[in-house]
């Protein structure tokens, strides 16, 4: 059969039409059409070479718990699937890419380790988190970074420290095809107990604060300098607004659910609305936290 890549992105391992309500937390959009998972970093630089070599456009998936997909996509995506290792030393520990960032977090706590506890809650890939500094209560991976690794989109290796101005809320300047393949986190000494206390007190504040029991991507927009997105939402009345089976949840007004079966159609027309509606009542235009493809 005829097929649009070159042989050596095919040598890559790949599937064929897998659907994003498969690999994304929100569940709605079309079908990736192409989907390579390297092994190794070899079969990762690998991708990204051959895609710069022909001049082709790619995208990365982590844990998918940060995108609203609008549609089929046709060009190629690559999630790493890199062997599940975390390897400690002394005060740092290295995870790869596609390693799971509560994973991660459970697993220094276990080893004693404070710093990730922010973490406890937050779903996705390491690299994931990376790309958008993820954080909550008050920390994000900054904080943390010691090293990480990436593939620029010549497909050359990079390995730095953080500088000023790589970062900030919900942003990296690892935008599109720069491929971060792990990173080195460094933690301090804690007290076992009250690193669980701490992870503990975490999720059950997001218990009681999001709709967990439904399908959604978190936070949809940034907060505002100063205001929060979700009250602001709230306050024009928006919770429990429905398009179709899209909903602005009435438990927290900046997540947008899934309750069974919302089309991507039926989500940007819900997020457009909610826009809309806080730009009339408050002034405020809300920038989304999510990515949208
Ligand atoms: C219930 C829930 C709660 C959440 N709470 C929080 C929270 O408290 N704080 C917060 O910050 N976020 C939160 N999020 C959002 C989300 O979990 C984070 O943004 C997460 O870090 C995204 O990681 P991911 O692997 O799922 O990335 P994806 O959603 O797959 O991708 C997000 C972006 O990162 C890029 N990317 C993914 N992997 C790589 C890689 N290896 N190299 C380069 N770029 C990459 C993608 O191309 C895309 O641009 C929440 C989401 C959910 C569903």
């Amino acid at each position: 059969m005829q097929h649009p890549w070159p042989d050596d992105l095919l040598a890559i391992p790949h599937r064929r039409d897998v659907p994003f309500s498969r690999l994304t937390t929100l569940g709605v959009g079309g079908v990736c059409r192409w989907l390579f998972e390297p092994e190794t970093e070899a079969q990762a630089a690998a991708f990204v070479k051959a895609c710069a070599r022909e001049g082709l456009p790619w995208r990365v998936l982590g844990g998918g718990s940060n995108l609203v997909v609008l549609g089929d996509v046709d060009i190629p995506v690559v999630r790493l699937k890199l062997p599940r290792e975390v390897v400690r030393r002394g005060l740092e520990v290295s995870a790869p890419a596609s390693f799971g960032h509560i994973r991660l977090s459970t697993e220094v706590a276990a080893m004693g380790l404070s710093g990730l506890e922010y973490a406890s809650g937050i779903p996705g890939s390491v690299g994931g988190a990376l790309h958008m500094n993820a954080g909550a209560y008050g920390r994000e991976m900054v904080d943390v970074l010691a090293r990480f690794r990436f593939l620029t989109p010549a497909g050359d290796l990079v390995e730095k420290s953080p500088e000023p101005g790589e970062f900030s809320y919900r942003w990296s300047f690892l935008g599109d095809r720069h491929l971060a393949l792990g990173l080195v986190v460094r933690l301090v000494e804690g007290d076992p107990a009250r690193i669980n206390a701490l992870v503990e007190e975490y999720r059950g504040r997001r218990g009681t604060s999001q709709p967990l029991d439904r399908r959604n991507a978190g936070c949809i927009f940034k907060n505002p300098t100063g205001q929060s997105a979700g009250r602001l939402i709230d306050q024009a009345g928006l919770k429990g607004f429905r398009v179709g089976q899209a909903e602005v949840s009435p438990e927290h007004g900046n997540f947008l659910v899934n309750l069974g079966g919302a089309t991507a159609t039926e989500f940007r027309d819900l997020m457009t609305l909610v826009r809309e509606k806080v730009r009339e009542i408050h002034g405020i235009d809300l920038q989304p936290e999510v990515e949208i493809w």
